[in-house]
């Protein structure tokens, strides 16, 4: 039977070499660094100032603007620094420095509320408590982006939602969080999805899951069949995808499961759908029953200049060398530290970075899978065409990008590169096109 998918796309090697691997706790860190912007929108205000003891949980800062999302302190301890330092993304961030005490104290949301408002259900909530909760715990979209997962849940009135498309994609080369995810807290998972449906209206979840996680798809089928699902009225399905970069694309997933396509600048919601990644759905059962924000996520650790590759639960602001020396450290030959995937992940220049919540992967590649080619003059071939899931003309975007040619970029889809990085992945001329195309789209973004 022939798999959904999308046009066009690639299949580079997956090199997924964790995938057996369970999530394992990581070692509690000594301190942590809490940067105050870890997502889309506004940076937050700190709520704490040198010197304050806080506790694990603890709000640290917050914002009043809409699209921006709380932090919490990951670990009980002092504030010792309140300063701008680099954050993995290569700019210094005002961050938020707690040292460590042995204080096992933790601050649950609803803790001073009383008994009676823990362990919430799907059934004993409105939607607006639901928003409201997710936004108090900062929780993000953990598959990259990390854009405010409370405004994801306010769609606009006149924007019916009909569907929610849980992402278990996870199509980027050697990152397998998500694949343990919807292994080992497949009943979470679930529960979270239901809550995003009554959040937002729908009445039917999808779960889009590629066809190399056989064994997510079979577990997730079996917990479904376990369970009632009594807010959605149109169930709930996983459906089986083609593997194939980049599937897990907002944009990719909705018109290989759907096959609706989001307009040029537009959103999911645009065409009735919220798109929520397996690692949110869970934060989120997390914050209702569980009265936790979001100071951990998952992190694949992986790649050959790795010596023991693992799939930690790590605490937000824990430095990328701590984790990696509890994964044996670096080999002779590391050269290249990534975080995310190979496709779209952004270079480090450190280890001493913090994991944030948009920490999928820490990927150390050796010097012999690191290609640092020459560039050669496009030869016309259109392979960046034949590619682009976007379906824009790549070849043409470079050229005005690096022309500064910005109104013919933006008249030819500029905006609409979603940054897969196709078309670099398959020119011979080794262009490095996507890169120049993001300059571009930062370009256009400074002159607005
Ligand atoms: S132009 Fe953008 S969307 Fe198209 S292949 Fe390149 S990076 Fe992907
Ligand atoms: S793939 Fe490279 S060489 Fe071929 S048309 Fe595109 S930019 Fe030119």
């Amino acid at each position: 039977m022939k798999l959904k998918t999308f046009a066009q796309g690639i299949h580079p090697p997956y090199n997924k070499k964790t995938v057996n691997l369970s999530i394992e706790e990581a070692v509690y860190p000594h301190n942590v660094i809490i940067p105050l912007h870890q997502h889309t929108g506004a940076t937050c205000e700190p709520l704490v100032k040198v010197g304050d003891e806080v506790v694990e949980g603890q709000k640290i800062g917050d914002s009043a603007k809409f699209i921006s999302a709380a932090v919490h302190a990951s670990i009980s301890g002092k504030v010792t620094k309140i300063e701008k330092m680099l954050h993995p993304c290569g700019v210094e961030v005002l961050s938020v420095v707690i040292e460590g005490s042995n204080s096992s104290t933790v601050v649950q949301r609803d803790s001073s509320a009383g008994e009676e408002k823990k362990n919430k259900t799907v059934d004993g909530l409105s939607p607006e408590e639901i928003r409201q909760i997710v936004k108090e715990a900062g929780i993000v979209g953990l598959g990259g982006a990390a854009f405010p997962a409370h405004v994801k849940l306010s769609p606009p009135k006149d924007k019916k939602i009909d569907t929610i498309l849980v992402n278990g994609c996870e199509c980027e080369p050697y990152i397998t969080a998500d694949h343990r995810i919807m292994l080992e807290r497949t009943a979470d998972l679930l529960v979270g999805a239901e809550l995003v449906a009554k959040a937002t209206g729908a009445t039917r979840v999808l779960v889009g899951v590629e066809d190399n996680k056989h064994d997510a798809v079979l577990q997730l089928k079996t917990e479904i069949r376990k369970r009632h699902f009594t807010n959605l009225p149109d169930g709930i399905e996983v459906v089986t995808l083609e593997t194939k970069y980049p599937q897990g694309g907002e944009k990719m997933l909705i018109k290989a499961v759907l096959n609706r396509e989001v307009p040029s600048r537009g959103l999911p919601l645009d065409v009735g759908v919220v798109v929520v990644n397996v690692g949110t759905a869970v934060a989120i059962t997390e914050a209702v029953r569980d009265g936790k924000s979001l100071i951990k996520r998952v992190v694949t650790i992986t790649g050959s200049g790795i010596k023991e590759p693992k799939n930690l639960l790590v605490r937000i602001g824990t430095s990328f060398k701590d984790i990696v020396e509890q994964c044996g450290g670096l080999t002779a030959d590391a050269y290249k530290i990534v975080m995310g995937g190979p496709m779209m992940g952004a270079p480090q220049l450190s280890l001493e970075v913090p994991v944030v919540k948009a920490t999928s992967c820490i990927l150390v590649l050796s010097k012999s899978e690191v290609k640092e080619d020459q560039i050669f003059p496009c030869v016309k071939c259109g392979r960046c065409v034949d590619h682009c899931p976007m379906s824009l003309l790549p070849t043409r975007l470079a050229a005005y990008a690096n022309n500064a040619n910005y109104s013919e970029f933006e008249e030819w889809g500029g905006q609409d590169c979603i940054e897969c990085g196709c078309c670099t992945y398959v020119c011979p001329a080794k262009i490095p096109i996507v890169h120049w195309v993001k300059l571009a789209k930062l370009k256009l973004r400074q002159m607005k």
